[in-house]
């Protein structure tokens, strides 16, 4: 029999948790004595520095007195109250003011004492508190002077339902005084050293009845030891299990085994097209040493947009190819897929390799065809969408997938790819503009090639942000760089996300600007309704350059290349993500020749807008911009939905804590290395994390 951990213990064996109670807790997610611990205050507020009410001077303070009089105050303004407290200590008297807050009468009576915390205000009737922070105590404690309430820094936790700050720092306090001497801790001795960081047991203790000695701003900045301790050891094990999965996977033998001799190489010289940049190099390196060991490869490639990583995922291929595998590239949207069908098979021209496209939409013969040439091996490079993946058994002798673009495909989408078929190495290219920590999130349980550098002779976008009422110089412009040979991009405020894609929008903004600003030139509308064969065509006018200006919406979004493109205008650019616009921005500067970016707005902005917008003009630099977009949104948000692998932390905020989780992704990894699979931090990580990545029983 296991020992019970009294940390698991329910709730419920709490003195004064009755069933209602523990129902409420529930109803928060608390159910054990650690759910309770492991859940942060909102605040601290120092209550260790009661000021006397004689000596109340403007600013913020905390007092405690005894409740004179409380009640609720005529005021002329129907709908408008105002509830008055009035509070005396051994120095004097001050009055407290809440508006609006008429249920007060219900909680104060003469005779109570009170700590109120807040704002101090000076008035003619003498010091005033403007709807201070409130909480009932205990007269004895306050004059005994140390308390779980008062005398001290106070931890405030967020109301639940009935239960008030209060009562949750007395259950707290309750939990913490049954805490047993010795508590496991998941973070080994030599770890927490190294960082000066304490105990668990004395984390938990320090983190919700701080020692005197404690900073107020590093308690609410979360950053004393004690704090930094628990949301480490939660990253920590976030970080294990992750690394767990790797290992699961590095554990794999590949059934086939990849060999780079010099006919490979020449081939690979021969597709080609330019020399690499040096980061392109290092990136082509890693990658196909991965392919040659006996573990499947699982790489994230990352660069900035227009980095060049197609190229680099090409070459991959074709050493792939070479040694009798097939390849499979999936992009996001059609119009990805299409263009990188094209790009791929003008690469592999002269070489004996084929290649073919797949999509959910493609006519059933084109299909049929495309599947029949997968299956029998004639076809070795299969460019499509999502689709693709729905049955890998289609493929003959499937040795490397690429996916594109995606910050869509979570930890567990990746493992379930792995547990069908037959272990193929994988590729994800992601240029989506996040912090490195946030990549280290995200994309834990892989490893991480980075293109920093851009191809040579790429001159960084010129963005402008104008009004919109200057839209006119804007397609004067565009008319400029027509005349030069240039083309351009019109973006649409029309997000495609969404079933409704207002089609007639659109097409009247192309008719207004045939009719006007953009008069006399060759215009494209590209929208997401467009059926498959009319996209691609519209698609290959433009790069074809029978079209001077294709006018779109955010489909183009990722990953299209047209290097002649010089010029993009950005319709209603308040309304668009930071991410979103840089990669945007990304569809112009791909050439030799000084690209621009003209991002009209319309007024008024609101302050994030307006930081976006900043951002934008500031730098074309993705990492900076993905910092930027991480201060103005925060972690959660930049990756939309849940799917896209992000945990759901319980006391980390990735916002706050991200730098946290590059120091708790390495020691993940070495822990992992070290410790055997049935050592603690290990197994708990397995028993927190294994199902919320739907890991089980892949592998
Ligand atoms: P991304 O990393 O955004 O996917 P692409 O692979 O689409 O970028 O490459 C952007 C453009 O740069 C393409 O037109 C590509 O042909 C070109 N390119 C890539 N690498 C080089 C290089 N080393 N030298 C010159 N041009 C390059
Ligand atoms: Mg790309």
């Amino acid at each position: 029999m296991t020992p019970v951990d009294p940390l698991q213990a329910p709730l419920a064996t709490l003195p004064g948790v009755g069933p209602t109670r523990a129902a409420a807790l529930a109803s928060a997610g608390l159910r054990t004595i650690e759910d309770l611990l492991l859940r942060f205050p909102l605040r601290y507020e120092d209550r260790g520095n009661l000021v006397p009410i004689a000596r109340l001077r403007p600013g913020t303070a905390t007092v405690a007195g005894e409740v004179v009089d409380a009640r609720l105050k005529p005021t002329r303004r129907p709908r408008f109250s105002v509830f008055e407290l009035t509070v005396r200590d051994a120095t004097g008297e001050a009055r407290a003011v809440f508006f609006n807050q008429r249920f007060l009468e219900q909680v104060f009576r003469a005779g109570q004492h009170v700590v109120l915390h807040g704002k101090v205000e000076w008035t003619s009737q003498g010091a005033q508190l403007a709807s201070p922070q409130y909480e009932l105590v205990d007269l004895s404690a306050v004059e005994e002077g140390s308390s779980v309430h008062t005398g001290r820094t106070v931890p405030v936790y967020e109301r639940i339902g009935p239960l008030t700050p209060k009562l949750q720092r007395d259950l707290v306090a309750r939990a913490l005084e049954r805490l047993p001497e010795q508590i496991a801790d998941p973070l080994p001795q030599d770890v927490r050293r190294a960082r000066g960081l304490p105990s668990r047991r004395e984390a938990l203790l320090d983190t919700h009845f701080p020692p005197a000695e404690a900073s107020l701003d590093a308690l609410n900045a979360f950053r004393t030891p004690a704090q930094v301790r628990l949301i480490l050891e939660e990253f920590v094990l976030f970080q294990l299990a992750l690394a767990e999965q790797r290992t699961r996977v590095v554990a794999i033998a590949k059934p086939h085994l990849v060999e780079v001799t010099p006919a490979i190489r020449d081939l690979a010289r021969h597709v080609l097209p330019f020399t690499l940049t040096p980061g392109q190099k290092r990136a082509l390196r890693e990658i196909v040493e991965d392919l040659q060991r006996p573990a499947p490869m699982n790489r994230l490639l990352q660069g900035d947009v227009g980095s060049g990583k197609t190229i680099v995922a090409v070459l991959a291929a074709v050493v792939a190819m070479a040694n009798d595998l097939q390849v499979v590239l999936m992009a996001p949207t059609e119009l990805l897929a299409e263009q990188h069908a094209r790009t791929v098979a003008a690469r592999l021209a002269g070489t004996p390799f084929r290649s073919v496209l797949l999509t959910g939409s493609q006519r059933s013969r084109l299909r049929r065809d495309a599947l029949g040439q997968i299956a029998s091996g004639a076809a070795h490079f299969v460019v499509g969408t999502h689709a693709v993946l729905e049955d890998p058994a289609l493929f003959r002798r499937l040795g490397l997938v690429i996916i594109d673009e995606q910050h869509r495909f979570g930890v567990g989408q990746r493992a379930r790819l792995r547990g069908k078929g037959r272990q193929p190495d994988v590729l994800v290219m992601t240029a989506t503009p996040i912090p490195r920590t946030l990549t280290l999130t995200a994309y834990g349980d892989l490893d991480v090639s980075v293109i920093a550098d851009l191809p040579p002779g790429r001159r960084p976008v010129q963005t402008t942000a104008r009004p919109e009422v200057r839209r006119d110089e804007a397609y004067a412009f565009v008319r400029e760089q027509v005349a030069e040979g240039r083309q351009a991009y019109v973006v649409l405020p029309i997000i495609e996300d969404s079933e409704k894609v207002d089609v007639r929008a659109a097409v009247s903004m192309v008719e207004t600007l045939r009719a006007g600003a953009l008069a006399g030139l060759r215009l494209g509308l590209l929208h997401g309704r467009l059926g498959p064969t009319e996209k691609l065509d519209v698609m290959q006018a433009f790069v074809a350059g029978d079209l001077d200006v294709l006018v779109t919406t955010t489909v183009i979004e990722v990953g299209v290349d047209v290097p002649n493109a010089s010029v993009m205008v950005v319709e209603h650019a308040e309304r668009f993500g930071l991410a979103q616009l840089h990669q945007l921005r990304g569809r112009v500067g791909r050439g030799a020749a000084q690209s621009f970016c003209i991002l009209l707005f319309e007024r008024p902005l609101s302050d994030e807008a307006r930081l976006r917008l900043a951002a934008m003009t500031d730098t074309t630099d993705g990492f900076v911009i993905a910092e930027r977009d991480l201060a103005i949104r925060g972690p959660g948000d930049m990756f939309g939905t849940r799917q896209a692998g992000m945990p759901t932390l319980r006391i980390g905020d990735l916002r706050r804590d991200h730098e946290l989780m590059a120091d708790a992704h390495a020691l993940a990894r070495e822990l992992a290395a070290r410790l055997p699979a049935e050592a603690l931090p290990r197994r708990l990580a397995r028993e927190a994390w294994a199902g919320r990545f739907n890991l089980a029983g892949v592998g």
